[in-house]
């Protein structure tokens, strides 16, 4: 009797703790990455040697580097149409900064992130690429 067998690609998440070991080894080894594009290709080139059916997305890649306390991300982007809401680089709370007028007014001036070391306008800046950074002072 012939048995069809269905070889099934099966996908897993690592924790995050397992990513941001990998981050940091990869910030290791390059010092500076230069796309977000190739900082998770690299991230799941090393998760591979652990499990080889891990997964994981740019944005997941990038939010844990955010918040880590050895690498610090640059954003460089453009300004959007819209008022800054979420942090465009971890998701995390804006704070807004503020300022006195000439008046003595308090105005806001912009917003720095709560999470991680972004800070913005008044406008949300739309992201075009993520720098990453071994910054082990940040530890
Ligand atoms: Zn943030």
């Amino acid at each position: 009797m012939a048995v069809a067998v269905f070889k099934e690609m099966s996908y897993r998440l690592p924790s995050s703790e397992e990513v941001v070991v990998a981050i940091y080894k990869v910030l290791r080894e390059h010092g500076t990455v230069d796309t977000q594009r190739r900082l998770r290709e690299e991230v799941l080139r090393e998760l591979r040697a652990w499990d080889d059916g891990y997964t994981v997305s740019e944005e997941r890649v990038r939010m844990l580097a955010a918040r880590a306390n050895f690498a610090r991300v640059d954003v460089h982007s453009r300004e959007g149409g819209k008022k800054a809401r979420a942090c465009p680089v971890c998701g995390g709370d804006l704070r807004r900064v503020k300022n006195r007028s000439l008046w003595g007014d308090e105005v806001t001036v912009g917003y720095t992130c709560e999470t991680c070391s972004y800070r913005g306008g008044m406008r949300q800046r739309v992201p075009t690429r993520y720098v990453f950074h071994l910054d082990e002072r940040r530890r």
